[in-house]
């Protein structure tokens, strides 16, 4: 494994066959690091993970050089940790902590999710509240295991799409060392953040800065985004193709401020991520040799 310095590139690559198989399947498109779902996303229940499937992927990060700084795994879409109704806030937490045991379980230090969901029937600061509650039942429950929040485009009633948001939730978080943000391009583009340029990157990392702090900023989805500025649409799109621009990509790549985090593409098309891993690489590159 070439040395690549300490920025971490990679793509949300597939488990299937068993989580075990992620690591292969990101050293070959290039990636120093990747996300993975460490069960169906799309269910709720899972089966405990295999202590036979939880060695070899062990054994698979150390062969393939990926610490648990560079694997970002994400939970599952049907949690809503600000769930309005109390049944499905349980149903929720209780998932939500069986992600966090399976990370522990994987060696892994960080869960990515997204915070949750008012449907209309609760304030927006009661929905808040319930998701850093959340947040702090599953540091309760299981060790060492990072709380990363992801921003959110603000598509329907999904929060996280502010940055005093994520501020207001970090707020109520006991245990503030198990607490972080993963940052999405498309999705802070989508709720109205200027990333179209590098002035405009610099505007808003300066207000990431001022409102959450960037001593917070654990990880970053690397998206361009189908959705107009401000559109609040969920679409992503290849680095350079959508309404982002290269730009911001560039920035992130040379900006040491992303440095030692996972930078990870959830672009639309996994045939060209080789492509948009080395383009970020020979930017991050060209930047250290100067
Ligand atoms: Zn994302
Ligand atoms: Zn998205």
């Amino acid at each position: 494994m070439p040395k690549f310095g300490n920025k971490y590139i990679g793509a949300h690559v597939s488990a299937a066959g068993g989580v075990d198989n992620a690591p292969l399947r990101a050293a070959e498109i290039g990636a120093n690091a990747f996300a993975l779902f460490t069960k169906n996303q799309r269910q709720w229940a899972a089966k405990p993970l295999d202590p036979e499937v939880i060695a070899r992927f062990k054994n698979h990060c150390r062969q393939y050089g990926f610490g648990p700084e560079q694997i970002l795994p994400h939970d599952s879409y049907l949690i809503n940790l600000g769930a309005p109704d109390d049944e499905k806030l349980s149903k929720s937490r209780a998932a939500f902590i069986d992600e966090f045991e399976r990370c522990f379980q994987l060696g892994l230090s960080l869960l990515n999710f997204h915070p949750g969901s008012h449907l209309k029937q609760i304030s927006e600061s009661d929905c808040l509240t319930r998701i850093a509650e959340s947040i702090n039942l599953a540091h309760q429950r299981v060790p060492d295991v990072i709380a990363v929040i992801e921003n959110t485009a603000g598509q329907g009633s999904n929060l996280g799409w502010r940055f005093e948001q994520l501020a207001e939730i970090i707020d109520q978080v006991e245990d503030k060392n198990r607490v972080g943000v993963c940052l999405d391009t498309c999705h802070a583009f989508a709720a109205g953040y200027d990333l179209g340029s590098e002035q405009g990157c610099e505007q808003v990392f300066a207000e990431f800065e001022r409102i959450v702090g960037m001593h917070y900023l654990r990880a970053m989805h690397v998206n361009d985004s189908k959705g107009a500025r401000g559109s609040r649409l969920d679409r992503h799109h290849s680095l350079g193709q959508g309404e982002i621009g290269w730009p911001c990509f560039e920035y992130i790549a040379k900006d040491p401020r992303f440095d030692n985090i996972p930078l990870i593409l959830e672009t639309i098309n996994p045939e060209i991520w080789p492509d948009e891993i080395a383009h970020l690489r020979t930017i991050h590159c060209k930047t250290l040799a100067n």
